[in-house]
């Protein structure tokens, strides 16, 4: 049997998706990739409203990622660049702090900001320092703690992790009190310290573009939902059954094989809100963080800040909630509406477009950075794929689709398991 006729069935074209299908491309397969909604992307998604680019969820890329260096080339996605920082909006007042030897722009602010103390500030240098020297592996070796716990022990200030640690790292961990893992803490801080914070000049959902261009021989079914994921057989919503050779599941898998239903992934989510303001209230390319303990608003970006494909009428605000709450959607508008007042003294704002995210993040314990091919499957004929195998990064959705891949390939090279298939086949 040639490689091309093997039926190899990934479910789900998220970006785990997508680099499964192109790694086993690579190695002369011609997987079909099975998507419940009407594209790709999963989670990695832009829509145009109004000629405004809208992410599903304000998100970005970091260049030191290990796999966006091996599977995405930035110079076409015309990758555009963060400064090294952020703007912290406190008791209506605005502080800058960032890595002023990166970016000079950021040099004085930072000095003479008063979110963090001296000590805080040569705290930050020296584990920037340390985590240049340690590699990633290691650090997902280390024993874990809270974030929080872990920046206690570090020595940092009450101040420093009140007004800059928490409204920064929530953003990322979509979570308020830093409760995650202090293994993606200092993977992300180092990560951040080698690299930059980019965003492809389409959105975030040029990543998805650029992916699904790279696949030549994989086909999509889109609008196609699977119901059950048997040792040889897909079953989908409508009821066809399609025969496999190979299943990678690229999604949490608990609903769509039997014996998981005890393994629920659990998540966190989050509110992104989109508006149309008039002024900006800064021009640098830095992410917006609001320190106030008592803001619902934990951070936002202005879009138009760095250059974008399509500009609208006016400025792109998005706004990150990431408390919960239960105020209905026009409760929660006119709330935020009133703290970009307050806050950060944004006037006029003009709701866009809400995305409600209930399944933004895996809420994960025992963090890891990488895993064996083999442990990727989990029964003879199917293969498992998804952040929340990992940790919830794109660089753990890349990584652990590319190893689902390497799985399904190597059952393949396993000659006495391909016969007792083929055989059944034919
Ligand atoms: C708001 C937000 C902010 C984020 N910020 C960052 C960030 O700044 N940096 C970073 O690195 N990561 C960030 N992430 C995480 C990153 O987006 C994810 O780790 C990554 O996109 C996960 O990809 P995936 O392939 O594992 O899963 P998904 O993207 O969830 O893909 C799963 C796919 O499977 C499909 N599917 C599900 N069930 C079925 C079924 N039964 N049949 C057929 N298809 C099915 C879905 O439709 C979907 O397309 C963020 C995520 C969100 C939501």
């Amino acid at each position: 049997m040639n490689k091309q006729d093997y039926k190899i069935h990934i479910i789900g074209a998220g970006i785990s998706g997508l680099i499964a299908a192109q790694v086993l491309e690579k190695n002369g397969y011609r997987p079909i990739i099975i998507e419940a909604s009407d594209r790709a992307g999963g989670r990695i998604k832009t829509d145009l409203v109004n000629s405004y680019q809208l992410d599903h969820g304000f998100q970005v890329l970091l260049d030191a990622y290990p796999k966006v260096k091996q599977y995405l080339n930035l110079d076409a996605l015309e990758a555009q660049y963060f400064a090294p920082g952020a703007i912290i909006f406190k008791n209506g007042e605005k502080q800058i702090i960032g890595d002023g030897f990166r970016n000079k722009n950021l040099l004085w602010s930072t000095l003479l900001t008063n979110v963090a103390t001296i000590s805080d500030k040569l705290k930050i240098l020296a584990l920037n320092k340390s985590l240049r020297n340690t590699t990633i592996k290691d650090i997902f070796n280390k024993p874990e703690q809270t974030t929080l716990q872990y920046l206690k022990s570090k020595g940092f200030s009450d101040k420093v992790i009140e007004q800059f640690f928490k409204p920064f790292y929530s953003g990322i961990f979509l979570e308020p009190h830093l409760e995650t893992s202090s293994r993606m803490f200092e993977f992300v801080f180092k990560m951040f310290g080698e690299g930059n914070a980019v965003l492809p000049k389409a959105g975030i959902g040029g990543v998805t573009n650029q992916l699904v261009k790279e696949l030549k021989s994989t086909k999509i079914l889109y609008n196609t939902k699977v119901k059950e994921v048997k040792d040889k057989v897909i079953v989908l919503e409508n009821g066809e059954q399609l025969k496999t050779h190979f299943t990678i599941i690229a999604t949490a898998a608990e609903h769509l094989i039997g014996n998981l239903n005890n393994q629920q992934t659990q998540w966190k989510s989050c509110d992104c809100l989109y508006f149309e303001i008039p002024e900006k209230p800064y021009k640098l390319p830095l992410i917006g963080l609001i320190a106030d303990t008592d803001a619902l608003i934990n951070n936002l970006w202005l879009h138009n800040n760095l250059d974008v494909d399509s500009v609208g009428a006016q400025n792109l605000l998005s706004v990150t909630v990431v408390k919960s709450h239960n105020l209905k959607e026009d409760e929660l508008v006119e709330r935020v509406i009133k703290e970009l007042k307050n806050y950060c003294k944004i006037d006029d704002a003009k709701f866009i477009k809400r995305f409600k995210i209930d399944k933004a993040l895996p809420k994960l314990h025992d963090l890891r950075c990488d895993m064996a091919a083999t442990e990727t499957r989990i029964k003879p004929t199917i293969f498992l794929a998804g952040d929340y195998l990992l940790n919830a990064s794109l660089n753990a959705a890349m990584t652990s689709g590319e190893r689902a891949a390497e799985g399904v390939i190597a059952a393949l090279e396993d000659g006495l398991f391909v016969e007792e298939l083929t055989s059944e086949y034919i």
